[in-house]
């Protein structure tokens, strides 16, 4: 039986049909760097089960939330990002969602960073 998350990117990558460079998993979220960083630690958060973004998301799936986040520090830091980091979720057009499953970017390094807001 197919549905919608057959093709979505990212429900693929959770189901392991197409490789990811993996940070982190665990039965719920999976952990992985993007493949077009925008710094030199950039890595992406996302839940196995699908969730289009932030819109659909309720108190229901509060402990789900919980764990990414909870998750994301000692993630960024293991990774280098010790001196500080951002966490961005893109949600529909006017926040230039490009990938319809949710997702947090984790975006951090050596240096300072740009706003991490898409102009163009
Ligand atoms: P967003 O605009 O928040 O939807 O961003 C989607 C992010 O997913 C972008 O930063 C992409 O570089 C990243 N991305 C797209 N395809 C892949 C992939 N196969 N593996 C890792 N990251 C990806
Ligand atoms: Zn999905």
């Amino acid at each position: 039986m197919g549905n919608a998350n057959d093709q979505c990117l990212f429900c693929r990558i959770g189901r392991g049909e197409i490789p990811c460079r993996k940070v982190y998993e665990d039965d719920e979220i999976l952990a992985f760097h993007d493949i077009n960083p925008s710094a030199p630690v950039h890595f992406l958060v996302i839940p196995k089960r699908h969730l289009e973004n932030l819109y659909d998301a309720d108190l229901a799936h509060a402990g789900m939330l919980g764990r990414m986040m909870g998750r994301i520090g000692e993630l960024a830091r293991s990774l280098g990002a010790t001196d500080g980091f951002r966490v961005v979720v893109n949600n529909g057009r006017v926040g230039r969602q490009e990938v319809y499953h949710l997702h947090m970017h984790v975006i951090g390094g050596p240096e300072p960073l740009g706003s991490g807001i898409k102009r163009t």
